[in-house]
């Protein structure tokens, strides 16, 4: 059938005996463990009145069984949807309301605080795993037998419900289908040219698109093994890089490598490709990383209601500062945001997207979805681009990050840029404050080198003078420690206008 689960398990490998998941404390659990696990998950589920579309909450730490749990859901027809582990209370008490599932499991630590949070949301069954195979899910399955039939799918059908990282506001949850999740694992896995011996380092989390689908996935198409870190470390990754051969991360993984003296091409050796995503990668993490290890990050672009949508090349020119090719099967414009026309070539513009990875609409938000399409099918991604002469997607920003100025429109790209070039800076955020006169000013807060006092606000608004308009130029410098960044590395612009929010009155 089109459930994902079957897909994958028609190429899981013929010796049931390969790993699948290796901890750090060398655990392992072969594709064996993988089968009779996720059977007796998706036995319990159905036990439990798991119904085909019924949707199973979740928020558990990063363990094998949790990814057993998400591979049981798939099996037993139902929606998988993953919450970040680091929500409080009240934040899952709104995501259960607004999911209404059937079964909401979380850490044994966290149930006697979440009892009356599930409860008072209508969820029928609260059920615990911990890390080590503990907690009541796991001794409840514990019995059962690990043959389970795997439910019957079709391509549309519901098969997760991944939130949005509530990067521009409220997080959304992504109604994610079947044919959504193999469609864009099958393209990733062979544009990626992944291998029967590669080994994927996993140090991301996998309550999100970058970990869930795009790592974990691409892993269970291969029928190959990962590394499994709790989160990222230093420490970990050098010592698991010489038997890797992928790892997958975002930026702020790389520019932590790049801080430590361990990395040389020998640390790197044994590795065929490093990938990034999630937030943008700076050209010079990208260019300091090469000229460190000999490796080219290969950078690729997605977002968690579309999955992937544009890649660096494999074989071929990996630009830094660009998202790459858009995926086969993945159309990518660009459009004008007011008018939606499609602008001329190599034109900024919003970018809109169409592909069978393309998600089906925000759960229960109709009007929000109607809004985000376009007649056609093209979904409205939010965020700003251009794609240059030889097809390359460039990502300037998102469009709510846009700065409107005396009237003038600013990409807070284009001054972050300039700023980032100035020696002794390390990186800036630029955002719009409001302002009596202009209606917004731009704004930029500046993360400067240890050592670097000399570059003050003056230093960085002359710099700016030389390179860009009047318009463009912040009306004040702000010098910070480190920039607000979520769990996936991305920098909280939204925190960002609320800290500078009076500062002109
Ligand atoms: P929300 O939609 O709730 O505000 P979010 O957009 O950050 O949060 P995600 O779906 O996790 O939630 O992230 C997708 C966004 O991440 C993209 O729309 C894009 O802005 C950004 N992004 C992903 N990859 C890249 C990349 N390689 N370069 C620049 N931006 C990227
Ligand atoms: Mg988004």
């Amino acid at each position: 059938t089109d459930n994902f689960f079957d897909i994958v398990a028609a190429r899981f490998p013929a010796d049931a005996d390969a790993p699948f998941i290796e901890l750090e404390s060398g655990r392992r659990y072969s594709y064996r463990d993988l089968k009779e696990i996720s059977g007796r998950y998706a036995r319990l589920l159905a036990g439990l009145g798991v119904a085909k579309g019924d949707r199973v909450a979740v928020q558990v730490d990063k363990s094998a069984e949790a990814v057993f749990l998400y591979l049981a859901c798939l099996r037993a027809g139902a929606a998988y949807l993953p919450l970040n582990t680091a929500y409080t209370k009240a934040e899952v008490g709104y995501f259960l309301g607004d999911a209404q599932p059937r079964i909401f499991v979380c850490t044994p630590a966290s149930a006697a605080a979440l009892a009356d949070t599930a409860a008072a949301a209508g969820v029928g069954t609260l059920l615990t795993l911990g890390i080590d195979g503990d907690g009541t899910l796991p001794e409840r399955a514990a019995g059962l037998d690990a043959e389970f039939a795997t439910v019957p799918c079709a391509a549309d059908d519901l098969a997760a419900i991944l939130y949005t990282s509530g990067t521009t506001g409220r997080s959304k949850g992504a109604m994610m289908s079947h044919r959504n999740l193999s469609s864009n694992a099958a393209t990733l896995h062979r544009i990626w040219g992944f291998r029967p011996d590669d080994l994927l380092l996993h140090a991301l989390p996998i309550f999100h698109t970058h970990g869930l689908f795009v790592a974990t996935n691409c892993v269970l198409l291969n029928g190959t093994g990962m590394l499994f870190l709790p989160k990222f470390d230093a420490d970990a990754v050098f010592r698991l890089l010489p038997r890797a051969t992928v790892m997958m991360g975002v930026p702020t993984f790389y520019t932590r490598l790049l801080a430590d003296p361990r990395l040389t091409p020998e640390a790197a050796a044994h590795m065929r490709l490093f990938i990034s995503g999630s937030a943008p990668l700076l050209a010079d993490t990208h260019r300091e990383f090469r000229a460190r290890t000999g490796h080219a990050i290969l950078e690729r672009y997605g977002m968690t209601e579309t999955g992937m949508l544009t890649s660096n090349p494999l074989d071929g020119e990996r630009i830094p500062g660009t998202v790459g090719f858009p995926l086969p099967e993945v159309s990518v414009r660009v459009v004008d945001e007011k008018t939606g026309e499609p602008v001329a070539d190599g034109g900024i513009g919003v970018l809109e997207v169409k592909g069978p990875n393309v998600f089906s609409g925000y759960w229960r938000m109709p009007e929000k979805t109607a809004q985000e399409f376009r007649p056609g099918g093209w979904f409205i991604t939010g965020d700003v681009g251009r794609i240059d002469g030889r097809g390359y997607v460039h990502i300037i920003g998102r469009a709510k990050d846009l700065v409107i100025s005396g009237g003038f429109n600013v990409y807070p790209k284009e001054v972050e840029t300039a700023i980032d070039a100035i020696d002794g800076v390390v990186e800036s955020a630029v955002i719009g404050v409001p302002h009596p006169d202009f209606g917004e000013a731009v704004v930029a807060v500046v993360l400067r080198r240890p050592g670097s006092d000399a570059v003050d606000e003056a230093a960085v608004i002359r710099a700016c003078k030389e390179q860009l308009a009047n318009f463009k130029v912040p009306k004040a410098v702000d010098f910070v420690e480190e920039l607000p960044r979520n769990a996936m590395g991305k920098v909280q612009k939204n925190l960002l206008r609320e800290t500078y929010r009076g500062l002109f009155g």
